[in-house]
């Protein structure tokens, strides 16, 4: 792993959604999967810099992005979120740490 650069990774969501496909005109069973990038200092700094998510039509094999609302929406069902904790909050528990820090020091 560099010291510090960009990784991007996708996987396939453990869940389905009924939405309506173009090419098949009607409303079927669609897959979701999701791609992103972190940036990452060394392991422990690491930050979304951008995510997509996309459903699949399970009859045609049309996809499609999901909208940002629906793709949060998407994320906020059980175990829909693939990323993992730090690399999504990574970034702001060490500047949390940083902050704590520096007030304990100033005021200390
Ligand atoms: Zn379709």
């Amino acid at each position: 792993m560099f010291i510090w650069g960009y990784q991007t990774k996708t996987t396939d969501i453990p869940a389905s959604a009924n939405d309506y496909c173009e090419r098949c005109g009607k409303v079927t069973a669609h897959s979701v999967r999701a791609e992103w990038e972190i940036a990452h200092l060394y392991v422990f700094l690491r930050s979304v810099r951008w995510e997509r998510w996309f459903a699949k039509c399970s009859l045609c094999g049309t996809e499609h992005q999901l909208s940002p609302a629906l793709a949060k929406a998407v994320r906020r069902m059980p175990k829909a979120d693939p990323i993992p904790f730090w690399d999504r909050h990574g970034g702001e528990v060490l500047g949390l740490i940083v902050v704590a820090a520096i007030a304990w020091v100033t005021w200390a």
